[in-house]
Parts: structure tokens; sequence; C-alpha cells
């Protein structure tokens, strides 16, 4: 990965969720290459300003997806977070990056065994309870972010993990998945999880979920904590290798990004190395996994349901994928109205709207300005946007609410009669 790739053509720029919204070029993809070349021949340059600068990046992937040169502009910020965070200038970072830091290794208690997840799953369902809803944002630290996050649950969180789904065998079927069920997914949207368990199924793919698999490590890398990430890459390419799959589905955009770059966590000489390299090429994300599938087409359209979407990140700039989202919908009968810059980031980008509220807030309300008035769902195939967008969305009162566009389409097909319930 190479800064001297960059051009300075600013190609990049409009492109930028934090350059559209400040204006200044150190906000800027080309403006954040510039500062990583400097520091990369003068470490002691660093100050608080361009610090700031570099953590302020979403690691959305825009640029990259645009930039003619393909700089890694993402991948070099994310690199530099690891790195700072261990040397003498992990001071000049923000506070909430800082804490983050801190509390992470607590943190694997929860996303680290399905035993904790199913605490997560308490507690989320707990935080849903007005009083422990409102005692919640009373807590001294990030009181207001975590008001923000509990709005953006859903009403109903599900009592199991998706991973205990049980899945009807079809050992006769040519293709068989593993459903990466990821932590968040497993947890607040199990259902959305069982739901594609359900597709694969009716598109004829035989389904299994083995039980060792971890959370991706997205969270701790975008944190600037690889070991985490790597630790957990291991078991889930253990996963893989035992269950006899030949594909592993995933239902989160920012987990699918993840795990098609675990080559990346392995050093040339590791042995993990190989085994990750098949684990990644055989990661597909749903959305791009259905309109593959010999599914059914619903004739009768979904009437007056209407459908915008959001591009998550991960999926559009990261993967590629986009028209994929809207053909499945359209398949499963319902009428897609577009929202403007659908592939602007949203804000929630990971841990960003814990440690950037500000930020994020301000991409959220242009995100959620930007909905059509008359659609009823926002789909969006990402947990993280789905809680920023619904509490945008709740916090102005609202009509449409977000949704994953696997629940979309699985209410089409039940509805319809292809699914059992
Ligand atoms: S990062 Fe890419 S698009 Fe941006 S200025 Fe450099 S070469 Fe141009
Ligand atoms: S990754 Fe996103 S926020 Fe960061 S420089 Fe690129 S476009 Fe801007």
């Amino acid at each position: 990965m190479d800064t001297g790739q960059c051009v300075h053509c600013g190609l990049c720029l409009s492109s930028c969720p934090t350059y559209m919204t400040t204006g200044l070029e150190s906000e800027s993809p080309r403006g954040r290459v510039f500062l990583l070349e400097r520091l990369r021949e003068d470490p002691s340059l660093l100050n608080s300003h361009a610090a700031k600068a570099l953590d302020d990046c979403l690691d959305c992937r825009a640029c990259e997806a645009v930039c003619p040169s393909h700089v890694p502009t993402g991948h070099l910020v994310e690199a530099w977070r690891a790195e700072s965070a261990k040397s003498e200038f992990s001071d000049l970072q923000p506070e909430a990056f800082r804490i983050f830091r801190t509390v992470s290794r607590p943190l694997q208690l929860f996303f680290g065994s399905p035993k904790g997840l199913r605490w997560f799953q308490r507690l989320a369902r707990l935080s849903k309870k007005p009083m422990v809803g409102s005692w919640l944002t009373r807590i001294k630290w990030i009181p207001q972010r975590l008001e923000g996050l509990t709005l953006g649950l859903p009403d109903t969180i599900p009592r199991h993990l998706s991973r205990v789904y049980h899945v009807k065998g079809h050992s006769n079927l040519s293709q068989r998945a593993m459903l990466f069920v990821g932590c968040v997914m497993d947890t607040v949207y199990a259902d959305t999880n069982r739901h594609t368990a359900d597709l694969l199924s009716l598109g004829k793919v035989d389904v299994i979920i083995p039980q060792n698999q971890r959370c991706c490590g997205a969270l701790h890398m975008h944190g600037g904590q690889p070991d985490i990430a790597r630790e957990w890459a291991r078991k889930n390419i253990e996963a893989f290798e035992t269950s006899g799959a030949s594909i592993v589905v995933v239902t989160a955009a920012g987990c699918s990004a993840m795990l098609k770059e675990y080559q990346e966590l392995f050093g040339p000489s590791d042995p993990f190395r190989v085994r990750a390299e098949r684990f990644q090429n055989a990661v597909v994300d749903i959305t791009a996994l259905l309109p593959e599938l010999p599914l059914p087409k619903v004739d009768k359209p979904q009437e007056q349901v209407q459908i915008s979407v959001h591009d998550p990140c991960h999926l559009a700039h990261a993967q590629g994928i986009k028209p994929e989202v809207r053909q499945m919908l359209q398949k499963a009968g319902y009428t897609i109205c577009e929202m403007t810059d659908s592939d602007r980031c949203c804000g929630a980008a990971g841990i960003y709207s814990l440690t950037h509220p500000e930020m994020a807030q301000q991409l959220l309300e242009r995100k959620v300005s930007t909905i059509p008035q008359q659609v009823q769902w926002v789909a969006a195939a990402n947990p993280g946007c789905i809680l920023q967008i619904q509490s945008g969305l709740k916090a102005q009162s609202q009509t449409p609410r977000a949704m994953h566009p696997v629940d979309l389409i699985w209410t089409a097909y039940q509805r319809h009669g292809f699914l059992s319930e």
C-alpha cells in the first residue's frame, strides 16, 4: 500500500463525506494521503490537528471507488490507526477512541463467544424497556450517543441467537453454504439471519451454521486493533474448513467486506495466509447471491409498498454491489423509489457514531433528508446502517422504517405462499 500512487487529481473530493461536510482539504482523501506521506517521512510532525484529520476518516472507501490511481486511502488510514495506537502519539487520538481500546478486551467477553452474545442480546432487550432506557441515557459516558443507538434498535429483539436456528437439511442439494451469523446480526437482527436461511433453502442451497464461528473482527480492525481481528479470523477460517461448505454467506455488508480481506491479516510466512485466501474467495454477501438463485418471481406487486435503497459503504464501495439489491426487491414485487446519493455514508461507519458523534449526526441528518417522503421502507443491508437510519427517522418522527432487504424479500415470499411461517 503506497501513498505515492496519489497524483493529486482531486477526483475523490466530491465523494468524500467529511470533505463535503467541512470543505477542508485536510478532511479530504487527497489531504489525508498527503498527511500520511509527510508523517511517513517525519513521524514527529504529528500534532493534534493532523491526528484529528486522520481520525475523522469514516473508512467508507468512497474515495477508493473513484480514484483512477487506485489509492487505498481507507486502508492506509486504518493501518495508520493501528500503528499510532501502539506509538507514543496514541494520546493524540480522540478520547472515545482510547476508551474503546480500553474496553475492547472486556468487549471480547460479549462478542467472543455465544454465551457473551446471549448476554448482549439480553441487555439489548432490556434497554428497550422504557425505565431502563431512560436510566441508561443518564450514564455519564456518551449518554446522547447511547440514546441514539437504543432509539434505532428494533421494537422487538429476538430471544434466541440465530445460530441455534434449526435449518432443514437438504443433503441432496449441490451447494452447501456456511451462514456467517456475525454478532449484532446473531443477536439484535437474529430474525434476518433466520430469513436468510429460509431464502437460501428456497433457492436450493443447503445451509449449515457452525457453532464455533466468531465475530468478523471489523470493529476492532477499524479501531486499530488487528490482533483481536486476527484471533477471530483464525476461528472463522477453522469453522469454515470443518463445515464442509463451499461458500460463506454473510448478511452484514461490514462483515462481508472484512471477511473478503482476511488474507491481509496474515504475513507472507504465516501458515494461515493460504487458508485465509481460500476462505475469503468463498465469501459472498447475501445481496450478491440472491439474484443468482432460482427464486420465484412475485407476479403480483406488493400493492402501494414503495422502498428506497440505502447502499452501505462496505457494500457499494468496498464490494461494488448496488443493482443486485434493487433487482431482488423488484423480483419480490416491490417498487423502488431512489434517494439522492444512496451510497453516501449515513454516519454509522462501525464505531464512528460513538467516536465522532457530531460528524455522524450531520451525515445522518443529510441521509434522512434525502429519503423520499412517500416510501414505507428504507432497505439497508448492514446492521449499523439500519440502526443509524432508524434512529434518525424516529428522532424526526418520520414514518418510513429501515429494514434489511432480506426481511422485505422474505415477507413478500411468505405472503405469497412460497414460504411457511
Ligand atoms: S487519492 Fe486518487 S482521486 Fe484522490 S487525489 Fe489522489 S489520485 Fe486523485
Ligand atoms: S474513506 Fe471515506 S471519509 Fe475516508 S477519505 Fe475516503 S471518502 Fe473520505
